[in-house]
């Protein structure tokens, strides 16, 4: 398969009217503490951070990828970030500032790749950066959405809920989890924080259809596909 067919989307409109490249990808593990009970792990006492991609991204309509390296893919679904104006070392207080616009996203998830990396206490860069492994659901424009911490996040696989939870019950809040990542990596317009999943998550099926909502949040709406 030529390597052009996958449809990278690698910049990113905000609300203001600007285009930017998609920057780093921030994501969250283990901030729902359901979650991290249903992978046995243990609650962190500061936010988990690690990296994806930004040819991982796919937008709303676009189909994740299921790649032949994996054998169980799953889907978590999360409320997305976008970073509009960086900083580094921001405040708390301040950090809700910096965020543009709210998404839903996937981060989609090798499982046994990533099971295997725990193992040999190897990194989860490929468990978690396949090609398209990272969908972002339509930009809504951070004022529109009010509270990031007053929202349901929901994902269907063919119509059925598969996870729902209000993201009161995550453990460090947006704000903080900003806060946190600025200390480490500056951050710079057009960064996405994927905030963590909430419990249930699940294998995807070829030709299964997910759609990923939040409270006044535009859907995501992806299709699995397999690689002939
Ligand atoms: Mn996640």
């Amino acid at each position: 398969m030529p390597t052009d067919s996958i449809p990278f989307r690698t910049k990113v409109t905000l609300p203001d009217g600007r285009t930017l490249p998609i920057g780093k990808l921030l994501c969250i593990g283990r901030n729902y503490a359901e979650h991290a009970s249903e992978m046995k792990s243990d609650v962190p006492d500061e936010p988990m951070v690690f990296l994806k991609p930004a040819s991982a991204v796919v937008r709303d309509g676009e189909s994740v990828v299921l790649p032949p390296q994996s054998e169980d893919v799953h889907h978590e679904v999360e409320l997305v970030a976008v970073i509009g104006r960086g900083g580094h070392d921001i405040p708390e207080a301040e950090a809700l500032d910096h965020v543009a616009a709210y998404a839903v996203g996937l981060d989609m998830t090798a499982r046994d790749l990533q099971a295997a990396a725990k193992e040999r206490r190897h990194p989860w860069s490929v468990a978690k950066g396949f090609d398209t492994f990272a969908p972002l659901g339509p930009l809504t424009p951070a004022a529109d959405v009010g509270d990031p911490q007053q929202l349901v996040l929901e994902l269907t696989v063919n119509g059925d809920t598969r996870q729902k939870a209000r993201t009161d019950r995550m453990i460090f809040p947006v704000a903080t989890l900003i806060h946190h990542c600025s200390q480490i990596f500056t951050l710079q317009p057009g960064d996405l924080l994927y905030t963590g999943t909430p419990s249930g998550v699940g294998a995807v099926a070829e030709g299964e259809r997910l759609e990923a909502t939040a409270t006044r949040c535009a859907p995501l709406r992806i299709q699995a596909t397999r690689r002939s």
